[in-house]
């Protein structure tokens, strides 16, 4: 969550027509910011486990990048290597695996990466825990997933520079990248009315990471679930957020018309209410894989009179 809430803060900061590049803070720098009281309260509701797993994410912001090999693979072609490396994402525990091409308005302003692709990683955290946030077991779920793909990363990283290209793991502790939006470009999933990633399988249960490289891999497309129209429909997240954080209108920012999330006021119940995700748990998109849900989702994807009929239901089985 910790990702999504800096991304939300510094979304805040864009206007249209400024800088297409922002400045960086870690969520740590963020919560400080709200003054000592509350950077307490953040501290309390950090869980042992939970705390563990934010620990092992800051110690592997030392290993996002490392030396190359001097020795370089020779391509065979880009597909069957895309093939490949998605393949290895897949084995070290990715669940989603997308490539976009790098975009300089995806990097924090202070930073510059000399690669041309990002290939990115999203995990899922497990539905059952979901539904109980906000919660002690939620927000551990939360740092559990950042941690793996912290782990994921770093590995995929790594082993790209061993066949002698420069790759960069990006994660919670340790990035120079928005991850959302290079997961929307890499076909991942849809930008939702609460600012995160929506994905068909798992809805807004998921988290990223990511690895920018110069590895000449193919790109994928975006995806359209119909998420947009499913979101002017629905409004469930920001009905339950409890500050009001969700609006309910889109605006222009970076050039771009979307839900623009209050970030500060979201970061505010994030640090006193372990990490909050209620409008994770209440979205319509954050169900478990059954045949209905499957089915409800196809149908989701390909009718808007089914979006509207669907959000319906929602309400009328799991309240409004
Ligand atoms: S529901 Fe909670 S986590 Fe979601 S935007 Fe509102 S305050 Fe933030
Ligand atoms: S709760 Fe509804 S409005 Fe909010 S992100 Fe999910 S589908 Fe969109």
């Amino acid at each position: 969550m910790a990702r999504e809430v800096r991304e939300r803060l510094e979304g805040r900061d864009r206007q249209e027509g400024k800088a297409q590049r922002i400045p960086y803070l870690s969520p740590t720098e963020r919560v400080k910011r709200l003054g000592p009281e509350r950077e307490a309260l953040y501290q309390k509701n950090t869980t042992p486990l939970s705390s563990s797993f934010v620990r092992l994410c800051i110690m592997r912001a030392e290993l996002v990048d490392g030396p190359v090999n001097p020795t370089r693979e020779p391509v065979k072609d880009s597909p069957t290597l895309t093939g490949e490396i998605k393949g290895l994402a897949r084995y070290l525990g990715a669940d989603l695996v997308g490539v976009s091409r790098l975009q300089e308005s995806y990097l924090y302003l202070e930073n510059d990466l000399p690669h041309t692709h990002v290939i990115s990683l999203g995990l899922p955290m497990e539905h059952g825990i979901m539904k109980t946030a906000p919660s002690r077991k939620s927000y551990t779920e939360f740092w559990r997933a950042y941690n793996d793909l912290a782990e994921m990363v770093v590995h995929l990283a790594a082993h790209i520079r061993g066949m002698g290209y420069s790759a960069r793991a990006h994660h919670v502790r340790a990035g120079d990248l928005l991850l959302i939006p290079c997961a929307v470009d890499a076909g991942l999933g849809e930008l939702s009315k609460m600012g995160l990633l929506i994905t068909k399988k798992y809805g807004p249960r998921i988290r990223l990471g990511a690895v920018s490289t110069d590895l000449p891999l193919e790109v994928d497309r975006p995806v359209d679930l119909g998420i947009q129209d499913f979101c002017e429909k629905c409004s469930k997240c920001a009905r339950h957020c409890p500050t009001g954080a969700i609006p309910e209108k889109k605006t222009w920012v970076r050039s771009v018309r979307k839900w623009q999330v209050d970030g500060e006021r979201c970061v505010e119940t994030f640090s006193k209410s372990f990490g909050c995700g209620m409008c994770i748990r209440h979205c319509p998109w954050n169900k478990p894989d059954t045949l209905l849900h499957r089915i409800s989702r196809e149908a989701a994807v390909r009718s808007t009179t089914a979006r509207s009929l669907l959000t319906k239901a929602d309400d009328w089985l799991y309240g409004k």
